[in-house]
């Protein structure tokens, strides 16, 4: 209610019309998972690519012609010692410009209390299995900050052209929760 409150009143006001609203929103629920997807995988075969992605995760998606919003967003690459996942504990912050609308559990409260507390058992829940000697690091995304996961590019994979390194990723790959297909 408080939402359609203060559309009426910018609209009323001049502020923007009802097309620029219906503009934004359109191409707010364009944006889908494949656009971060397709950042990862090139990332993974192009280790100049991956070196930008590093440096400026906004800046290279730009390169792809995605628009990543002007919030920065970092990646956190996954090791042998180390599993990243994000969340945001505070609300429901999440790299939208690269994934699209987050999930309802990713906004739900028993994720973003669970996942810092038990990160382990959270991630076995979604089917997950982090072995005890890889440290799980949580990042807690804010307002200002924005997180995405880049998760190690799964043994024998290396003839695989970029389209095909797509299609073992997922949208929960890059939140951290899951693994690509193959792993
Ligand atoms: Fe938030």
């Amino acid at each position: 209610l408080m939402a359609q409150a203060l559309e009426e009143l910018l609209v009323e006001k001049g502020v923007v019309t009802p097309d620029q609203l219906r503009r934004g929103l359109e191409e707010q629920s364009s944006r889908h998972p494949a656009n971060g997807t397709r950042l990862v995988a090139k990332a993974w075969k192009d280790p100049a690519f991956d070196a930008r992605v590093r440096e400026d995760v906004n800046a290279a998606a730009r390169e792809l012609g995605l628009n990543p919003g002007d919030i920065p967003i970092r990646a956190v690459y996954d090791t042998d010692a180390e599993k990243n996942v994000i969340v945001c504990t505070l609300c429901s912050c999440y790299p939208t410009g690269l994934l699209g609308e987050s999930p309802d559990w990713y906004k739900s409260r028993a994720y973003r209390s669970r996942v810092v507390r038990e990160p382990r058992a959270v991630l076995q829940e979604f089917g997950t299995r982090v072995p005890e000697e890889v440290e799980i690091v949580v990042h807690d995304s804010t307002a200002e900050l924005r997180y995405i996961v880049v998760p190690q590019r799964p043994a024998g994979t290396e003839s695989l052209n970029e389209d095909q390194l797509v299609a073992l990723l997922s949208r929960d790959c890059l939140i951290g929760t899951t693994l690509p297909q193959g792993t």
